[in-house]
């Protein structure tokens, strides 16, 4: 991958949801296309806990760009789709943790798919 922005390319290198995408780190995978890969949460905080990134990396949703508006409608669109799939009718949350305060941990834009469970609000 030709990566132009020498920031980026530094990310990339570090960024584990980069190599899950890639495939050189396992991922218990739910869904894949050409820009869009779903996978189980590694330490799930409700019975279903599915993470659905964007093959590109992109840092955090504040690092979303207006060229991705496209991809950021994929996300979403693929959480409902992997929701009815896994049988949340009943309901589910989505979650985008962003930046420091958001609570996010991996710097690589990631929605959580919670479900199985009655959630409450507020979150933690
Ligand atoms: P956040 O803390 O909101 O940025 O979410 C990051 C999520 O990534 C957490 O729920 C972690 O459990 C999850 N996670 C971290 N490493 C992996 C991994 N290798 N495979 C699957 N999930 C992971
Ligand atoms: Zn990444």
């Amino acid at each position: 991958m030709f990566v132009s922005d020498p920031i980026a390319s530094e990310a990339i290198v570090d960024c584990i949801f980069c190599k899950i995408a890639a495939g050189s780190i396992p991922a218990k995978k739910v869904r894949e296309d050409d820009a869009v890969l779903a996978f189980h949460d590694i330490d799930p905080k409700a019975p279903t806990h599915i993470l659905v990134i964007p093959k590109k990396h992109i840092a955090s949703l504040a690092e979303a760009k207006a060229d991705d508006a496209a991809l950021l409608g994929r996300l979403l669109l693929a959480v409902a789709e992997i929701a009815q799939e896994q049988g949340l009718g009943k309901g589910y949350r989505v979650v985008i943790s962003t930046g420091a305060e958001g609570g996010q941990t991996v710097d690589h834009l990631h929605l959580h798919v919670l479900g199985g469970r009655q959630m409450h609000w507020p979150p933690g």
